[in-house]
């Protein structure tokens, strides 16, 4: 039960307390859904603004437990931070959209690219970069196809501990993806020291594109940013034409969201795109 206060929104204490114990819940339940088979990882196309083809995917990782429902990955992610789960349940999804991805679409002329999320905290972890190339390998995908999407507020306090694993992971043929760009303190700093392929305009941005003000400045923008330091430029929830017309216009690159597709499961995206294999 919450009470409205001229915009302010206060909770009584009932409610606070119901939502810790969901989120303990959560923390206790999330050790579990990896071993249980609970976690599933969908896929998100990503189209060429010019030609509308399929180009790549963004996985997601969906957690549907028993009691719990559908748990909202900003939640379960949140949780297995703290739980130090990240690891194994980051690396999880990484090896499942490896294996669905090279399933249906196999190394060669017109694969398909893959972008995973990847935690900070999975970053810092020493064995990182050593654990995805082998996991490529076991798989059979050509680490050129894959992209890790790294979001940039992490970085603030360990600029020097990231830049060489971003080296690695370069060296090893990753592609390195910067996400929800715009949103973080130094996004500026970070093009200028890591080895980036791409940047990712924050769906805050295309939110607020059509209504004035300086989102429309600040999207074309980083376009042009993004183009001068020879990257791909991303723009994500993208749900309206105009939106999609206004990209277009700006020389964006790819775009994704609810106006191409919504994340779908690999049976979905194999079917939607004729172009992808049945297997
Ligand atoms: P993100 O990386 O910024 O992912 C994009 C989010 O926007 C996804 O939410 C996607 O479903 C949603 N989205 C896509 N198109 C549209 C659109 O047109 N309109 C709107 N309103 N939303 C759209 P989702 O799947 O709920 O994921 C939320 C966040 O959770 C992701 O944000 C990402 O930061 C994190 N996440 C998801 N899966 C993983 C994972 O496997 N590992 C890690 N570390 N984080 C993950
Ligand atoms: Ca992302
Ligand atoms: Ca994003
Ligand atoms: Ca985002």
């Amino acid at each position: 039960s919450k009470m409205h206060k001229k915009g302010q929104i206060v909770f009584y204490d009932e409610s606070i307390s119901e939502y810790i114990n969901y989120l303990m819940n959560v923390e206790h339940e999330v050790v579990r859904a990896i071993t249980n088979d609970e976690i599933s990882v969908c896929y998100q196309p990503q189209v060429n603004v010019q030609t509308q083809q399929l180009i790549s995917v963004e996985a997601l990782a969906r957690w549907n437990n028993p009691t719990l429902g559908s748990v909202p990955p900003g939640t379960f992610i949140t949780a297995a931070e703290e739980t130090g789960l990240i690891h194994s349940l980051g690396l999880f999804v990484f090896k499942k959209a490896c294996e669905d991805i090279y399933r249906c679409s196999p190394n060669g002329e017109g694969a398909i690219g893959l972008s995973v999320n990847v935690s900070p905290m999975q970053v810092l972890e020493p064995e990182f970069s050593a654990t995805v190339i082998s996991l490529c390998a076991e798989v059979g995908i050509d680490p050129a196809r894959v992209t890790l999407e790294i979001t940039e507020n992490i970085f603030i306090h360990n600029m020097d501990n990231v830049q060489p694993v971003f080296n690695q992971l370069r060296d090893y043929g990753f592609n390195l993806s910067l996400d929800d760009f715009g949103t973080g303190y130094s996004s500026l700093s970070y093009i200028n020291h890591l080895p980036l392929n791409e940047i990712k305009i924050d769906r805050s941005f295309i939110d607020k594109f059509l209504e004035g003000g300086q989102s429309d400045m600040l999207v074309r923008m980083i376009i042009g940013l993004g183009h001068s330091c020879g990257m791909i430029v991303v723009a994500e929830g993208v749900e309206t034409e105009a939106q999609f017309e206004k990209l277009v216009s700006y020389g964006c690159d790819l775009v994704q969201g609810y106006y191409f597709d919504r994340p779908l499961s690999i049976e979905s995206l194999v079917e939607r795109y004729k172009a992808l294999s049945e297997a």
